[in-house]
């Protein structure tokens, strides 16, 4: 007979001896060195572990769980859909109800001229659907030299070989022979660190901008076919747009020709406060990707939504070519759409979309008041439910604290202690801020107040 081996030590001995996690020390982990917390439960903003330990979920995951932990709602439709269909392929034009209608949704709902919706199970994989979709496009279009995509550094795309080579972090390409070509990266819009003394964000926009020409005429425009990036760029350190820059950047692309993917995984389904970050921005995509808060994590479930002109040249693909090559087992799962469509219904129904700008406000005035005169803080920022401190050894000269001091992961250490999740962001001294998008402002003065404490803390340690 199996002996089911549940103590928290016999999980973290199995874990150590036979789980590999992502982004993990492996030889720290595997000698038991590292935190290995062990997960079992979650309800509203709080998730709790095998040892008794609650903690506030102040990422909601990986800012996914956007409706927070324990919606039984979801789980009953999870439930009702794998009992009635678990699972059949949607390939040559098969289709199933919950897709059908959560794509129709997602398209009412999206910044118009959105036409269809491709499904995967990640972002990454929704971002390799973009990048093959791209190299279709001109390739019916007759202009096969017409490949080169550019992304910004600090942009993250994800981890795939493609989109791990757009992703614009180092940690992501050293030793993986990344980035690949026909990647291309440009100036990160971080008005903070990047712009010149006493450059306004609109200068700055238009700088950025700038070098965005430059590097497409220098590329020669013949070759470039998109540009990616966030509305907010999210795992890269929260950074929003200077004022300006979507605007500045978006009319680049226009004359050159140059699609433009708005990589929505963190923001779209209210993040910023507007149900697309397109929308808070004013940005124009071709091709939406989307993930995380289209399911809140409850089922993997991400896509792709076509725009317009994309459209129209798949459609004349498929009558030069026959069906499109293109397709994953999983793509459009039924169950994983019975779930988007229940989480939407929250997200809807309690507008959650409303409360991240509202109490994405309340939060956002919070933190500015509470760290902007912090001596240990060079720049809070943010829009919505989506938020960063960085953390500088001097203020006045903006200078950088020495990255072995680790000084953001303490900051997030303390902040664990005193039973909050805060992520330290994996470039420079960064703690990121995502919560639940159904937070409230009694718990965000909950998160100010420990946040605080643990900066204060820190602060302390290297006075
Ligand atoms: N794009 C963005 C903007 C992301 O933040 C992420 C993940 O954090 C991805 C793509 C990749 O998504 P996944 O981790 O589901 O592959």
């Amino acid at each position: 007979m199996n002996v089911i081996k549940n103590t928290t030590a016999d999980l973290q001995e199995m874990d150590r001896a036979h789980f590999m996690h992502p982004s993990t020390h492996m030889r720290q982990h595997a000698a038991g060195e590292t935190p290995n917390r062990i997960i079992n439960g979650g309800k509203g903003i709080y998730i709790h572990d095998t040892e008794g330990r609650e903690s506030l979920d102040a990422f909601a995951g990986l800012y996914c769980v956007n409706v927070g932990y324990g919606r039984t709602e979801i789980a009953d439709a999870i439930y009702a859909q794998a009992k009635e269909l678990a699972y059949y392929h949607t390939y040559v034009g098969h289709g199933n109800e919950p897709v059908i209608r959560l794509s129709d949704r997602i398209i009412k709902s999206a910044p118009e001229g959105m036409q269809r919706v491709y499904y995967g199970m990640s972002g990454s994989d929704a971002n390799e659907t973009n990048i093959k979709l791209i190299w279709y496009y001109n390739n019916i279009r007759g202009l096969p030299q017409k490949k080169k995509i550019i992304s910004r550094w600090r942009g993250y795309h994800g981890s795939g070989i493609m989109t791990g080579s757009l992703t614009g972090l180092a940690a992501f390409h050293n030793a993986f022979d990344l980035p690949r070509a026909p990647i291309l990266h440009t100036t990160c819009p971080h008005h903070y660190w990047n712009a010149e003394a006493g450059e306004t964000e609109a200068e700055f926009a238009k700088r950025c901008a700038n070098d965005l020409e430059k590097m497409i005429l220098r590329e020669g425009p013949e070759t470039v076919a998109a540009f990616i990036g966030e509305p907010v760029m999210g795992t890269g350190g929260i950074i929003t747009p200077p004022e300006g820059y979507w605007e500045a950047i978006q009319a680049v692309l226009n004359k050159y020709d140059v699609l433009l993917v708005a990589d929505e995984v963190v923001t779209a389904f209210g993040r910023t406060g507007s149900y697309f970050g397109s929308l808070h921005y004013g940005i124009k995509p071709d091709l939406i990707t989307i993930a995380k808060g289209v399911s809140s994590g409850y089922l993997p479930l991400s896509g792709v939504i076509i725009g317009e002109r994309v459209w129209k040249v798949l459609e004349q693909g498929s009558d030069q070519m026959g069906p499109i090559g293109h397709g994953w087992t999983y793509s459009a799962h039924p169950v994983c759409a019975a779930a988007a469509n229940a989480n939407l219904d929250i997200v809807d129904g309690e507008n959650l979309t409303g409360n991240s700008a509202d109490t994405g406000g309340y939060f956002q005035k919070r933190l500015h008041e509470t760290f902007d005169n912090h001596p240990l803080v060079g720049e809070a920022r943010g829009v919505g439910l989506m938020a960063a401190l960085e953390f500088v050894a001097d203020k006045t000269k903006k200078e950088r604290f020495d990255p072995n001091a680790k000084i953001g992961p303490r900051v997030s250490a303390a902040c664990l202690e005193r039973g909050m999740i805060a992520r330290a962001m994996p470039h420079g001294d960064i703690l990121g801020f995502a919560p639940p998008l159904c937070i409230t402002k009694a718990e965000v003065d909950k998160v100010i107040d420990i946040a605080k404490q643990a900066v204060d803390a820190v602060a302390d340690e290297v006075a």
